[in-house]
């Protein structure tokens, strides 16, 4: 049996099943095959509910006794109480918002789950247990099956379940004979790899933990390793005949414009500048990243790049996000750099034509020094003369395609410098950024004042609302923030429209007002966002479009409504506007929300002002899926390894990728296990 057939041959399932399978991504015996186990029913570690102690995670099973459902709080949250016995004790289990869930449970139902224990308040039963970190319903029959050990649980369906999974996937390992190897022998026994087949054999069915963590590290290896091999042939050809720029020591225009600053640099702008300087004066190409929070200064440090670039002949491109700071950046240079003769220009899609193609001739003619735009210093047309340095703002919004397009730029090898205000786990810069070297701005420039920081309920908004008008009134302007609101959503939620309505008919009468949304077009939004950079509007009310680097000084107040729908490290982004001048800031956050996690997470905003403390609280409780998901990396999902956890693991298979690299292995078959691990995914880059 070849891992790349079809589904639908394999015995037992026919075109319905076929279908649902394909539904769920699985197309081939390799897509089943990797169709991991999200978890582990191990009996040997099951907790009788006499046993359990509270504060602890353990897993037990048992049968529903008693289920009710109840509508509570303000926005009708429905809340799901089990009350689940083993025989030994009972629990008390709770879910929120579940809407389909009831559906699914009777009481006689069993049931498994691992969660944290904490008391039962009221009912009976000793013990409580919500916010589970395993659920699980069991069917009739698995008794018999599952008191034998460990047993796989998949991501089912109602119509594909877990017995549907453990038997298809337990003969087809069966069947299937001979699985061909695709890591080199002589890197599989240099890295005490299990084989193949064994490795799958016990990520499914597994004896004990040992077995599985033995077969997973040999998968997670596996997976890495491809993922390596197909980042390093995707440089290496894209470099095929190139040349990096050697950059020479600092000369006069260096010397005068760091003269020039306004500023003497903290250490540690000092220590990165110094590390980028080392890069571009060597002949192998800087691939640098600088992690700094939102504020630590990261606009000098690539001014300063550029300058040195431009004082080696060469030009530079300096590539954001968004219009708004594209611009904002250009004139920051423009009033920096023009005095030293360094010609500056300008690229976005907001240019007519006309104006655009006199600057792709300014480009390719090296009448400018240094490009500022956006995604359109990306699009066809743009040929640089001599790019020596290529800077992304931001980093985390662009993907791996659109970074490639930018390097391939003329005939040398730029330097690449990449700024981002998220920390990025060191796995992800070896993986999606393709190989980074990470340098960290901890220190915040001297003067910086601490953004006084509030959670509120809504029922002091009139307050809340008052104290900005005093502000405003004193001269100041604000920020008010609200959610993006779709249009699913179980509970209504006031949209940014509407709360821009209630203010500018209400509170606010006579003030100018501005409104900003994801859904207004782009010429709209930079008038509104200049009117309030200028001053002419005092309280702008806008969804996160906002969020990255905008700088308004004289704002000092920031209203985020429904906190609780934000991210802390978006939060913390937001926050970040404010605080910029010279007047004390305050950001007040408005939430109801009840739950504890909620109410816990958002009061780290007010003790915190550590962007690295607040990302890490924030991968930790909402975990990378979600984190990592909107940036759009251009990666697909790990299928087993874990980009935080598994650096160990990527280390060693990229050190493997780098042998494999430079040795004489079949790299065909490489290029196949690619293609059937990702598909259109990793093809797509491929061929970029
Ligand atoms: P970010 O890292 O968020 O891009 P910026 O580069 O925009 O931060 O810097 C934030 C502000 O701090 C800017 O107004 C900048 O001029 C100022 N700044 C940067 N470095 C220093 C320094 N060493 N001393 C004083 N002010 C500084
Ligand atoms: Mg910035």
């Amino acid at each position: 049996m070849k891992l790349e057939e079809d589904i639908q041959y394999l015995k037992g399932i026919g075109p319905k099943k076929a279908e649902l399978l394909k539904k769920m991504g699985i197309h081939t015996v390799y897509d089943l095959l990797t169709w991991y186990p999200r978890a582990y029913e191990d009996q040997s570690s099951l907790t009788a509910m006499a046993d359990l102690r509270v504060g602890e995670k353990a897993s037990v099973s048992g049968v529903i006794m008693n289920l009710a459902e109840k509508q509570a709080g303000r926005r009708n949250m429905r809340i799901l109480n089990a009350m689940v016995s083993d025989g030994t004790g009972f629990l008390q289990v709770t879910w929120f918002n579940q809407k389909y869930l009831k559906q699914r449970l009777n009481v006689g139902t069993r049931i498994f789950l691992t969660g944290k224990v904490s008391y039962a308040y009221g009912g009976q039963g000793n013990y409580a247990m919500s916010q589970l970190s395993s659920f699980q319903i069991l069917e009739e029959d698995e008794t018999a099956e599952s008191s034998c050990g460990i047993l796989p649980i998949y991501r089912a369906t109602e119509r594909l379940g877990q017995k549907f999974f453990r038997q298809m996937i337990k003969k087809l390992l069966e069947d299937m004979g001979e699985v061909p190897e695709i890591i080199p022998a002589g890197i599989a026994s240099r890295y005490h790899l299990m084989p193949r087949r064994e490795a799958f054999c016990k990520i499914h069915f597994p004896e004990n933990r040992m077995d599985v963590k033995g077969a997973r590290n040999r998968l997670a290896f596996e997976e890495l390793y491809l993922i390596q091999c197909g980042l390093m042939m995707l440089k290496k050809r894209s470099r095929e005949g190139k040349q990096g720029v050697r950059h020479s020591e600092a000369g006069r225009l260096m010397h005068k414009v760091e003269e020039s600053l306004p500023f003497a640099l903290t250490d540690d702008q000092k220590k990165v500048w110094e590390a980028i300087q080392r890069d571009m004066e060597s002949t192998v190409p800087m691939r640098r990243m600088v992690q700094g929070d939102v504020g630590s200064g990261k606009t000098v440090i690539a001014l300063l790049a550029l300058v040195k670039t431009v004082e080696n002949g060469c030009q530079g491109a300096l590539m954001a996000p968004t219009e708004i700071l594209a611009e904002q950046h250009y004139q920051g240079f423009r009033e920096r750099l023009e005095p030293f003769g360094i010609r500056i220009g300008f690229l976005s899609g907001r240019l007519t034509k006309k104006q655009r193609e006199k600057v792709y001739g300014n480009i390719s003619g090296h009448g400018l020094d240094i490009v500022i735009g956006t995604h359109a210093l990306i699009q066809e047309g743009v040929h640089f003369a001599r790019l020596g340095l290529v800077v992304t703002d931001e980093q985390h919004r662009f993907g791996i395609a659109q970074r490639a397009a930018l390097e391939k730029q003329g005939d040398l090898l730029p330097d690449v410098l990449v700024m981002t205000a998220t920390p990025i786990p060191r796995t992800m810069t070896l993986t999606v950024y393709g190989d980074l070297e990470v340098s960290l701005i901890r220190q915040m420039p001297p003067g910086r004042k601490l953004v006084r920081t509030f959670v509120r309920r809504p029922e002091r908004r009139p307050l809340i609302y008052s104290y900005v008008l005093k502000q405003i009134r004193e001269g100041r302007q604000a920020y008010v923030v609200c959610p993006l609101v779709e249009m699913k959503e179980e509970i209504p939620l006031p949209s940014a429209e509407e709360v821009y309505e209630e203010l500018s008919c209400g509170m606010f009468r006579g003030i100018p007002c501005g409104l900003v949304h994801g859904r207004m077009k782009s010429a709209e939004k930079e008038e509104v966002m200049r009117a309030f950079h200028e001053g002419k509007i005092k309280l702008l009310v806008s969804t996160t479009v906002i969020e990255v680097g905008v700088n308004v000084p004289n704002a000092s107040i920031m209203v985020v409504e429904h906190a609780e729908r934000f991210g802390l490290a978006q939060l913390h982004q937001l926050r970040g506007r404010i605080g910029r001048g010279a007047y004390q800031s305050f950001c007040i956050l408005v939430s109801d929300s009840r739950t504890e996690t909620a109410k816990e997470r958002l009061h780290i905003m007010e003790s915190t002002q550590d962007g690295f403390v607040l990302a890490e609280e924030d991968l930790k409780m909402r975990g990378p899926g979600e984190f990592f998901g909107a940036m759009q990396h251009g990666l697909p999902d790990l299928k087993i390894a874990d980009v935080l956890t598994d650096l160990d693991i990527l280390l060693k298979a990229r050190q493997a990728a780098l042998e494999t690299m430079e040795g004489t292995a079949d790299m065909g078959k490489i290029l196949s296990a690619l293609a059937m691990q990702y598909r259109e995914h990793f093809l797509h880059i491929m061929e970029t």
